[in-house]
């Protein structure tokens, strides 16, 4: 019996966590405006990725650093552009440029 109430429990933890980082990702998402600043893609919160401007600056990947607190995902998404996966890949290959942010 005691066995299986700690499988149960470890069960639920698992499932508290992806729920967590799921919503973290939301709000990631939404903090960043919901949608792909090349060419403003939103259909898809799945098929949206953080880009850091500067690698040099990046303390820690978005998309495994979700375990975080909110403030410290707020510093590190304040380095990052939200884009869509395709403008990200083209980013990377240099064949589409960021568009630059003039908000701050
Ligand atoms: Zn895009």
């Amino acid at each position: 019996m005691e066995t299986r109430k700690y499988r149960d429990r470890a069960d639920y933890m698992v499932k508290a966590v992806t729920k967590r980082r799921k919503r973290l990702r939301e709000m990631a998402v939404d903090y960043k405006g919901g949608r792909c600043n090349v060419c403003g893609y939103d259909k898809c919160i799945a098929a949206l990725e953080f880009h850091h401007e500067d690698s040099a600056k990046k303390d820690f990947g978005l998309s495994d650093g979700l375990t975080r607190s909110w403030p410290k995902i707020q510093l590190e998404l304040d380095k990052c552009l939200l884009v869509c996966s395709n403008c990200h890949r083209e980013i990377h290959e240099r064949i589409t440029q960021p568009l630059v942010e003039t908000s701050k």
